[in-house]
């Protein structure tokens, strides 16, 4: 009787690697080495914290780890070609081993640089060429899979937020609030994407304010900027609890981040220009006499990492892709004052986008 054959196992990534390797060979790169981790999962699907990624164009993959990883490696990536092959100490002939015909090399230009003059040392006749920025981009276009992740990490920091609204009290301080977001983080996902920020009242015009001890004050507004990581994916919204007869000049603030926010994400996508949408958020800001009060880019990509390519940032010439996943999130800070932020998780699709972060009100 004729054995069936077992299913072939094959990288749901592959697409993604095949891309960086096409794009690798064009250049006439004959091997990238890839050290990130969020890097090396998003081509491999491997998750760990030591390794190198060989990708050599028309060649077999290979995964360079250490003992600890070995195992788990070949389990969840069988296409790949797992070898032990790691002590820091001489990593220069491991590195040397792995191409000696090698004449131009991808690396990642964020590696240490302690790393890099290893590398400069294994391979002193190879050109070392720059290939970071297209490693983040080949990410910045998500999988399916990884999409699904995201929504469903989006829609859980929606549901907590929504809690937080019904429970949250003038009178607790931003800590205590902090730290409650953080325990139903860790108690229905995988803990916090990143540390939750809250700030109240004027604590907001720092942007990335550390909650401490300050009590939030009947009357004044809340800012919360929260996100649970679930699924080995980040999630990132800010809402903000705007007080129930607000003064003019919060009210005129809030109003003024809120249209630019609508305006952002009616500009979303494919073929749009990162940068313009920048200028469309900031112009509306500016007009209304708050320039220099956005001190931030519009936002960024969401995924793995809580700040991931595309960089909605003044000037950026990336174009949007479908499937990529990006956060709109305007403001104003006006130190001593106040500060209002909204940001929303928007997915690129064909023809638009989709608003992720469905709690409401911003
Ligand atoms: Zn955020
Ligand atoms: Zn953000």
């Amino acid at each position: 009787m004729k054995k069936t054959p077992g299913k072939v196992p094959c990288n749901p990534f592959s697409q993604r690697l095949g891309g960086v390797a096409r794009r690798a060979a064009e250049k006439g790169i004959d091997a990238l080495i890839v050290f990130s981790q969020a890097n090396r999962r998003s081509l491999v699907d491997v998750d760990c914290d030591n390794g190198a990624l060989v990708v050599e164009p028309g060649r077999k993959t290979v995964f360079y780890t250490d003992f600890r990883y070995t195992t788990m490696a070949e389990r969840v990536a069988p296409w790949l070609d797992v070898r032990t092959m790691w002590k820091a100490k001489d990593e220069t002939k491991a590195l040397a081993r792995m191409g000696r015909r090698w004449k131009r090399i991808g690396y990642e230009g964020s590696v240490a640089a302690t790393r890099y003059l290893r590398m400069k040392e294994a391979f002193p006749d190879a050109e070392l060429v720059d290939v970071q920025r297209e490693l983040l981009l080949a990410r910045a276009v998500k999988t399916p899979r990884e999409i699904e992740a995201i929504r469903a990490a989006e829609a859980l920091t929606c549901g907590i937020w929504e809690e937080v609204r019904a429970w949250a009290r003038p009178g607790m301080t931003e800590k205590e609030i902090q730290r409650r977001v953080r325990a139903l983080m860790c108690e229905r996902a995988d803990g916090e994407a990143f540390d939750t920020i809250i700030c109240a009242g004027a604590n907001a015009a720092e942007c990335h304010h550390v909650p401490d001890g300050t009590v939030w004050k009947p009357g004044r507004p809340l800012l919360a900027d929260l996100g649970a990581k679930a699924g080995g994916v980040c999630s990132d919204m800010t809402r903000n609890i705007v007080p129930e007869k607000p003064d003019a000049r919060y009210r005129k603030a809030y109003a003024t981040v809120l249209e630019a926010n609508m305006a952002a994400i009616a500009a979303v996508k494919p073929g749009a220009v990162c940068g313009d949408i920048d200028a469309i958020a900031r112009s509306i800001i500016d007009k209304a006499g708050y320039a220099g009060a956005f001190g931030h880019s519009l936002g960024h990509g969401v995924g793995f990492e809580i700040h991931e390519s595309p960089n909605f940032a003044p000037k950026s010439g990336t174009v949007l892709e479908p499937g990529m996943l990006v956060t709109v999130e305007p403001g104003i800070y006006l130190p001593g004052k106040l500060g209002v932020r909204i940001e929303d998780l928007v997915l690129v699709t064909e023809t638009g986008c989709e608003v992720l972060s469905a709690a409401s009100p911003k």
